[in-house]
C-alpha cells in the first residue's frame, strides 16, 4: 500500500546505532549516555515502598503534588529561581518529552526553529513534526562559541522558537549569564519563543554556575526549561524529567502532555519526592563527583596522542583524533569499535551539513574500573594507529555510515 513517511530521511539514533554496534562485537559501550554505576539504594527502596504500599495508579497528569513541590525547593535552593509547583511545573517521561510537547505546544506548521549545531538529535524531528522548520547555525569546533550576528540574521517574522541546550550535548561547553544576555538582547523586541534544554544543570566545572533561563529575569518571560532526574539521580531508565514554564506557556504545554504521556509513573514520581525532601541537597555533589571522574579520564589519555577537549559541562568529553588519523570521525569510530574494542560517538552527525570533524564524544559517567579500561584500550588503540598510520584503511565500508 502506498505509504508517505512523514520523516523519510530520519534513521535509528546514533547512539541506539553505537549501542547496537558496540554489543554486536562486545566493544565496551562508552559512547551513549547513561552510568554504569549503581545508584542510592534509598533511592530505589522509596520506589519499592510506594509500590507496596500501592501507589499504583494514574497520578495527576501534571505531576504528583508531592514531586512538583520538590522539584520547585530544588530549582529555589540550587538556582534561586522561583517556580509555582501548581501551574508552572510539570513532571515528564524524561526531557525528551518534555522537549517534544513544548515543541508541539508552540510550534504551528510553517514556523522556524532556530537551532545550533551540534544539535541533539531529537530536536529536529520534533518540530518537523509540529510543521516546522529548523534554521540551524554552526557552532565551531573547539570552543563552539554562539555567533551572534549569526542569529540575528537568522530571526525572521516566522521564527517561533529558538532552541538552547545548556550545558551543551554533545559540545560539551556552557553558556554563561553573558550569553544568556545577548540572546534576551537579541529576542526583545520579538515575540520568539525559548526552550532551554537543562538536563545536565548539576555537570558543570571548573567553578562554572550553571545558567539558567528561569534565573534571567527577561528570558524567563519567553522561556520553557526543561531537567531530568534521569541526569541527576543517575536513572536515565525511568524517564523522569520536568518541563518548568510560566502560567500561560505551561497551559499550552499541558494541552500536549496531556494526550501524549498523560501522566508518569506513580511511585517512581512519589519514590524520588521522598528522596529529595530526605536529603534536600541530593545533587550538590554532582559536579565534584563527575569532575573527578572528568579528570581521571584525561590523566588516563595524557600522552595517548588523543587530544581531550576539557569538558565545561555534561557528562561527555571530546576527543581530538586528528593527530592518529585522517578518516572522518563516523569510519574513525567504526573502526574503533571494531578494532580497538570502545564504542564512542561521533559528532559529524549532530551537524545538518555534516563538516569534516575528527572528534568523538566519551561518556565518563562511568565506574572507575570502566573508565580505566576505556582509557587503556584507546591509548592501545592510539598506539597501534602511530604505530602504523599506513594501516589506517581509506573508508572502511561501514553500515551505519548514513545514521
Ligand atoms: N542523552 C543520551 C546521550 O546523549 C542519549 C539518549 C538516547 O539514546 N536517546 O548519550
Amino acid at each position: 500500500m502506498p505509504f508517505r513517511s512523514k520523516l523519510p530521511d530520519v534513521e535509528t539514533t546514533i547512539f541506539t546505532v553505537i549501542s547496537r554496534r558496540a554489543a554486536e562485537v562486545g566493544a565496551l559501550n562508552i559512547g551513549q549516555g547513561f552510568p554504569d554505576f549503581p545508584i542510592d539504594p534509598r533511592l530505589a527502596q522509596h520506589v519499592a515502598a510506594a509500590m507496596a504500599e500501592g501507589r499504583n495508579q494514574y497520578a495527576h497528569g501534571d505531576g504528583l503534588p508531592e514531586l512538583r513541590q520538590a522539584i520547585a525547593g530544588k530549582l529555589a535552593r540550587a538556582h534561586g529561581i522561583v517556580a509555582d509547583p501548581v501551574g508552572g511545573i510539570t513532571v515528564t517521561c524524561g526531557g525528551t518529552e518534555a522537549l517534544f510537547s513544548a515543541i508541539q505546544a508552540v510550534v504551528h506548521p510553517g514556523d522556524e526553529v532556530i537551532v545550533f549545531d551540534p544539535a541533539y538529535d531529537a530536536y529536529e524531528p520534533a518540530v518537523r513534526l509540529a510543521g516546522g522548520r529548523c534554521v540551524r547555525i554552526p557552532l565551531q569546533p573547539p570552543t563552539f562559541t554562539i555567533d551572534f550576528e549569526r542569529v540575528r540574521e537568522s530571526l525572521s517574522p516566522r521564527t517561533r522558537l529558538l532552541l538552547l541546550n545548556n550545558p551543551h550535548n554533545p559540545a560539551c561547553v556552557v553558556h554563561g549569564r553573558d550569553v544568556l544576555d545577548e540572546l534576551a538582547r537579541l529576542l526583545r523586541d520579538t515575540e520568539v519563543l525559548v526552550l532551554s534544554d537543562e538536563v545536565y544543570e548539576h555537570c558543570v566545572f571548573d567553578g562554572r554556575a550553571h545558567a539558567s533561563v528561569l534565573a534571567h529575569p527577561e528570558l524567563r518571560e519567553r522561556a520553557f526549561a526543561v531537567f531530568s532526574f534521569g541526569k541527576t539521580l543517575h536513572v536515565t531508565g525511568w524517564r523522569v524529567g520536568c518541563c518548568v514554564a510560566g502560567p500561560a506557556l505551561m497551559a499550552e504545554f499541558r494541552k500536549v502532555h496531556q494526550f501524549n504521556t498523560f501522566s508518569i509513573a506513580t511511585p517512581l514520581q512519589l519514590g524520588i519526592a521522598r528522596y529529595i525532601e530526605e536529603d534536600p541537597s541530593s545533587w550538590s555533589g554532582l559536579a565534584d563527583f563527575f569532575g573527578r571522574k572528568r579528570d581521571r579520564l584525561t590523566a588516563g589519555l595524557a600522552g595517548s596522542g588523543l587530544r581531550v577537549l576539557q569538558t565545561q559541562g555534561t557528562y561527555f568529553q571530546l576527543l581530538d583524533y586528528s593527530a592518529l588519523s585522517d578518516l572522518p570521525d563516523v569510519e574513525f569510530a567504526d573502526r574503533l569499535i571494531r578494532e580497538g574494542g570502545v564504542a564512542l560517538i561521533p559528532l559529524s552527525p549532530f551537524y545538518r551539513s555534516r563538516p569534516r570533524l575528527q572528534l568523538l564524544r566519551i561518556c565518563f559517567a562511568k565506574r572507575e574500573d570502566t573508565l580505566d579500561l576505556a582509557a587503556r584500550r584507546l591509548r592501545e588503540f592510539a598506539a597501534g594507529l602511530a604505530a602504523s598510520p599506513s594501516a589506517a584503511p581509506a573508508g572502511a565500508q561501514t553500515p551505519w555510515a548514513t545514521a
